[in-house]
């Protein structure tokens, strides 16, 4: 009886042991991410291995390795590249009384969900424009800002799934004729990320831009005297306040379809909503929480204030990425 039961014991450390890993393919690598992580091993005994790199690389990855793949849970920034890893089929359905009762439904998918969210504002040169010429997404097509703003790429997640937004929320033709308005008023081709048109925007080069939050955040937090310059330069507007809200996007996550790990990968989604991981995960790319209850002091957040948010479903945003992409070609939106 005695030797039985610690064959049993054995066996079940045995079994333990193999289910105690979760294999992470990261896009996201944030200091703040360390204890993260570290928490949940804490917390559940299940170690962390754990690769980062560029989105574009881990996908490939994961497509590459197929059946044989590792990953458990791929996690990633911007709803249009979760959409595009649905698509090539990479997750795996999840059922979680959790993960539905602390998301809100706008913000998850059958197969992907968001743990945290950043918003698409739009930043101005003080000397050069008001807060009131530019309230909407629609005034950045105004004639009246010709040669004064700055771009991204429109073939950039961000400014597809901005697009995205737009075509849900007014159409497509209206979508087109606002794609066509900001490339007339473009002061320069489309080049560099949303930090270079910031700083655009401060040094007088344009004097309009969009931008996601947390790269005004940012530059907010920066001891750097190069960046709190610029911040003194620049307003924030949050766009559609009397319309459909501003656009938000999302960082966000799911169990793979080939995840040798699957209890574990559950386990990990559930407990990205939990209290503490909402803060270390929202807070690490001054993003806010998805879980609503779940409240992050943040110097930077708090100084950008409340918003009305557009509660459009993330799956819309993937829905009309195609579409938004189409439009900017057709418009010359490098
Ligand atoms: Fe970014």
């Amino acid at each position: 009886m005695k030797l039985k039961l610690s064959i049993a014991a054995l066996a079940f450390t045995a079994l333990g042991a193999q289910a105690a890993e979760l294999n992470l393919y990261s896009a996201r690598h944030y200091q703040t991410d360390e204890a993260l992580y570290a928490n949940f091993t804490k917390q559940t005994g299940i170690k962390i291995n754990r690769i980062e790199g560029k989105e574009e690389e881990l996908l490939e990855r994961i497509k590459n390795e197929g059946a044989n793949s590792p990953a458990d849970v791929f996690l990633t920034v911007d709803a249009a590249r979760l959409a595009q890893a649905h698509e090539l089929g990479l997750f795996a359905p999840v059922t979680s009384k959790v993960l539905e009762t602390r998301i809100p439904a706008h913000l998850r998918t059958d197969d992907w969900f968001s743990f945290s969210t950043r918003a698409r504002v739009i930043v101005f040169n003080k000397a050069s424009l008001k807060a009131d010429d530019v309230q909407n997404y629609d005034d950045l097509a105004n004639p009246k800002l010709k040669g004064k703003l700055c771009s991204r790429s429109g073939s950039h997640p961000y400014n597809l799934s901005l697009l995205s937004s737009i075509i849900a929320n007014q159409g497509e033709a209206k979508a087109e004729e606002i794609a066509r308005g900001m490339v007339s008023n473009f002061a320069r081709a489309p080049k560099g990320g949303d930090t270079d048109q910031i700083k655009a925007v401060a040094a007088g080069e344009c004097g309009v831009t969009i931008s996601n939050t947390y790269y005004v955040a940012r530059l907010m937090r920066s001891t750097k005297p190069e960046d709190q310059k610029t911040m003194e330069k620049i307003g924030v507007v949050w766009p559609n306040q009397k319309t459909t809200g501003t656009h938000i996007n999302v960082s966000g996550g799911g169990m793979l379809k080939h995840a040798p790990n699957k209890t574990a990968a559950v386990k990990f989604l559930e407990y990205l909503v939990s209290d503490d991981a909402q803060r270390y995960f929202a807070d690490g790319n001054n993003e806010w929480p998805v879980v609503e209850s779940v409240k992050v002091a943040n110097p930077a957040l708090d100084t950008l204030g409340k918003f009305k948010a557009d509660k459009l479903p993330v799956k819309n945003l993937a829905m009309y990425k195609a579409k938004a992409q189409i439009i900017y070609d057709r418009a010359g939106y490098k």
